[in-house]
């Protein structure tokens, strides 16, 4: 007996292998059909006995090639049509295709062993690749996935090249950046003026470089690092004033695990991380002492690391000159990283020695990501190459959005159907290259994703960029969500949960609709609506935004707010180490209000405790005085915490932070080390937001909790709430797949704008 069954399939199923995938498993199955893309996916028909389609079904999900993400399969019977083998057809043209793009992926083993296999014909060529590897969403110009709308469209594939590309068993089939040294894209090394530089081999000759403490400016998959070896002290130091970058630290690209292992420590879940598709940065806990120069990640606990993910990455290290590259991005301060050859010049001329180039463009501009390992879990910390463009999947179907995120670390989210598309990270919108790539970034995404929106939803702050960008386009609905109400929304749709959830949510810095700068919020909110519980009380920021880059003017603040003039006869360090001319002004500032903000700010919190302990009373970078401050507490044991007050206001509840200045000064007074300040803090917070929740549960009834906002990046903040919180039977939802911070805001305003307008 023969049966035919089609097959639906919906996901990542185009430019991954997956045809030949699926032609290989009808042979070995022995039935007959045929596959094809569609434009959700691929369509497959196979016929033959019911045990041998049996084992096909079943084989199918289970055997898929690396990179494809299958997100739906239907199965249906169908009359047989006894047709004799199973064949790949062509395209259905005309169709507008919904397949996705797949994002970048680090070169596969197979491409690794052929680049150092001495009788292979791509024996060290820089470009290799196969439809398991190699870039993707970088080097897309349009849709559909083809090789005429990518950057490799002007490289005409040789006959070899071809051959493969045409063979279905072969595993460059249809790989659209499939080349060779004869057919393919090139290096070529450039001086600091951009004048090309005889070689006959350019990689050898900048290893070379590297090795004698140049800087080379390296170009990559997304983007331009600029590479520099890291054990040498001096070189980093030097590529550290060049770029104008204090103290942010710099990512480590190591030769492979063990040099990972040398200088981190490393546990199961990071070492597989590490060696995921997408080869992400991993945050990962220095071992001291240390080879890496110190001047990579000066007083961070932490390393960004990340393997060789490009054939030319790994052909760097093939020499063994140097064990790890510092690898930054390719820019100047906050704008970003450089694409394109001439560009990079003109951009980097004054902090590249070098340019290592070749003429595969890229089209879309992608950092590198960063993940961190927290409560056993990968986390985001910034999504973008090797993720994007992956949908998150949604739980309903929406109506196309586009919602344009906040200020810092930005990105965009496109919504459709029951998808939401993240777009790379943009950064911070403080320049003009940066417009430009934010525009560039929704052009993109609206082109690749072939959707309009009809929606437009972006933060609430009228000086962001993207709230200005957004009130300038004409004849479009919008939505304006509270920043908050955004970071909860965001956690809510990536654990797919519906109806109200109590929102912790803490960061930096928020539009308030009263005005006032939000960040430590407790909410009740659900996908349309939110209600503002509870808040840490409000202090001033005297100089608004100057003080966030002072720390210590939060502590004069949070000193005023609670002890008044009197904190000059405060016998601590802190205040013996002011001076009293500024300080009497930024307290004028205060007295009459003028530039100095209200802030329930977790991060302000944070920057005063900071600045009091000793830490860190201006920074380099944001958020720098948290995360110094968290890398305080290392090792320290101590279960005394700090005590919070929480006091009844109008509609709810304030946070009051008085309770905790009496014993902080007190302990400043005893000289206690701060490390046990930091513990003593950290432990007082996360015990005050179980209070506040338990209050807002009382009154609503509600028990699902969402941790959200840029302040959950403290691992040991995040960690105590959520232990702290399930202890007290809440069910606790964070972030894993998206980022807690800025970077994941636009996804949750997309969600909220939605809801608001139609469901
Ligand atoms: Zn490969
Ligand atoms: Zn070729
Ligand atoms: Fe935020």
């Amino acid at each position: 007996m023969r049966v035919r069954k089609a097959i639906e399939i919906a996901g990542i199923v185009q430019g991954v292998g997956f045809r030949p995938y699926i032609y290989r498993l009808a042979n070995e199955t022995k039935l007959t059909g045929f596959i094809t893309n569609t434009e959700a996916g691929v369509s497959i028909e196979v016929e033959g006995p019911p045990e041998a389609i049996a084992i096909f079904l079943s084989r199918l999900p289970k055997e898929v090639p690396p990179l494809a993400r299958i997100t739906n399969i239907a199965v249906t019977d169908h009359p047989s049509n006894h047709d004799e083998e199973f064949r790949i057809l062509p395209s259905r043209a005309g169709e507008r295709r919904r397949a996705l793009i797949s994002p970048d992926v680090a070169i596969c083993e197979d491409c690794r062993r052929e680049l150092f296999d001495p009788t292979d014909r791509r024996f060290r060529y820089p470009f290799i690749n196969c439809t398991n590897c190699g870039p993707r969403y970088t080097i897309v110009r349009d849709i559909p996935y083809d090789r005429a709308k990518t950057s490799m469209a002007v490289f005409p594939l040789c006959p070899n090249c071809q051959r493969e590309y045409d063979d279905p068993l072969d595993r460059r089939f249809h790989a659209q950046p499939n080349a060779c040294w004869n057919c393919g894209p090139r290096v070529e090394l450039w001086d600091g003026e951009g004048r090309r530089l005889e070689s006959p081999d350019p990689i050898a000759r900048t290893v070379e470089l590297l090795a004698a403490g140049e800087i080379v400016a390296v170009k990559g998959l997304g983007g331009f690092h600029l590479a520099v070896d890291a054990m040498n002290e001096a070189a980093v130091a030097r590529l550290r004033e060049r770029k104008r970058r204090v103290e942010k630290p710099f990512a480590v690209m190591a030769a492979n695990l063990e040099c990972v292992e040398e200088s981190c420590w490393l546990e199961e879940i990071s070492r597989n991380l590490l060696q995921t598709a997408p080869h992400p940065i991993v945050l990962l806990q220095k071992k001291q002492p240390q080879r890496i120069a110190a001047s990579v990640a000066p007083f961070n606990r932490d390393l960004g690391v990340f393997l060789p993910y490009t054939p030319l990455h790994y052909l760097l290290f093939a020499e063994k000159h140097f064990s790890a590259l510092v690898m930054t991005s390719g820019n100047i301060s906050e704008e970003p990283i450089a694409i394109d050859n001439r560009e990079a010049v003109n951009r980097l001329r004054d902090i590249a020695d070098y340019f290592l180039v070749h003429n595969r463009e890229i089209l879309l501009r992608c950092d590198d990501s960063v993940v961190r390992v927290e409560g056993r879990r990968p986390r985001q910390v910034r999504r973008s190459r090797g993720y994007v463009p992956a949908p998150v999947f949604l739980q309903e179907e929406l109506p196309p959005v586009l919602a344009v995120g906040g200020e810092l670390k930005n990105t965009v989210c496109l919504t459709r159907g029951r998808e939401a598309f993240l777009s790379q990270h943009i950064g911070d919108l403080e320049n003009l290259e940066s417009y430009r790539f934010f525009e560039s970034t929704v052009a993109g995404l609206e082109r690749i994703l072939e959707v309009e929106p009809k929606l437009l939803a972006y933060d609430l702050h009228p000086d962001y960029f993207s709230t200005r960008w957004a009130l300038a386009k004409e004849g479009m609905d919008r939505v304006g969500v509270q920043h908050h109400h955004a970071h909860i929304a965001s956690c809510m749709v990536e654990n797919h949960l519906e109806g109200s959830v109590i929102g912790l949510a803490l960061d930096g810095t928020g539009y308030g609709p009263d005005g006032n700068v939000w960040g430590g919020e407790v909410l009740v909110a659900d996908y349309r609506d939110f209600q503002r519980l509870t808040h840490l009380d409000y202090v001033s920021m005297p100089g608004g935004a100057a003080a966030i880059v002072e720390p210590r003017r939060m502590a004069i603040s949070y000193l005023f707010h609670h002890f008044g003039r009197d904190f000059w006869g405060l016998d601590i360090p802190f205040t013996r180490r002011l001076e009293r001319h500024r300080t009497e002004t930024f307290l004028r500032l205060i007295e009459r209000g003028v530039n100095s903000p209200l802030t329930s700010s977790c991060g302000r919190l944070f920057d005063a405790v900071a600045a009091l302990a000793g830490v860190r009373e201006q920074v380099n970078y944001e958020a720098q005085a948290a995360i110094e401050l968290e890398a305080a507490l290392e090792g320290v044991s101590e279960d005394r915490r700090y005590p919070f007050a929480i006091r009844d206001a109008s509609g709810g509840w304030v946070i009051d932070t008085r309770p905790l200045f009496l014993a902080l000064v007190q302990d400043l007074r005893e000289g206690v080390p701060a490390g046990v300040i930091s513990r003593r803090f950290h432990l007082g917070l996360a015990d005050v937001l179980v209070r506040a929740a338990e209050l807002v549960r009382r009154r609503t009834g509600l028990a699902r909790v969402c941790l959200s906002g840029g302040s959950y990046q403290n691992t040991f903040l995040l960690e105590h709430t959520s232990t702290h919180l399930e202890a007290e039977g809440f069910q606790v939802f964070t972030h894993a797949e998206v980022p807690c911070g800025d970077g994941g805001l636009s996804l949750g305003q997309a969600l909220v704008a939605a809801h608001r307008r139609q469901l």
